[in-house]
């Protein structure tokens, strides 16, 4: 007869696999059940580890695309123009970036429309009479 131990029962782990006394058996928040004391103790020390602030990515509007990509640089680097009318041509499209001459704002500008029709941030007039002519 071998001499069995009726208070130690000895179950396995369900995270590890390893037998250990089922007295030792902890509720593991991480795992979401029953595990082992080696187990437990190895989830909080590893829940316990200051996780690192997660890098927030600048976030852009849905519709960004190459325009307004341009567009923003154009509104970081704002340079001083007097009450000139400073504007790029879009290759391809019935569209130019104009620069404000009044508050150097920086937008879209479509030749076609002639739209808008003024500074969408100060009102500035736009002189369109610059788009009725051939480039
Ligand atoms: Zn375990
Ligand atoms: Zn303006």
């Amino acid at each position: 007869m071998l001499p069995e131990s009726s208070s130690q029962v000895k179950v396995p782990c369900k995270a590890c696999g390893n037998l250990a006394p089922s007295t030792e058996f902890q509720l593991d928040y991480h795992e979401g059940k029953m595990v082992c004391l080696a187990c437990y103790q190895k989830n909080r020390k590893t829940s316990i580890k200051p996780s690192p602030p997660p890098q927030p990515l600048p976030e852009r509007p849905p519709g960004w695309d190459e325009e307004d990509e341009l567009l923003e640089q154009l509104n970081k680097q704002k340079k001083k123009t007097k009450d000139s009318l400073d504007f790029k041509e879009l290759p391809g499209t019935d569209k130019c970036i104009i620069t404000c001459g009044q508050c150097t704002f920086t937008f879209k500008f479509n030749t076609k429309q002639f739209y808008p029709p003024a500074c969408p941030y100060c009102r500035h007039k736009i002189p369109l009479e610059v788009f009725k002519k051939p480039f």
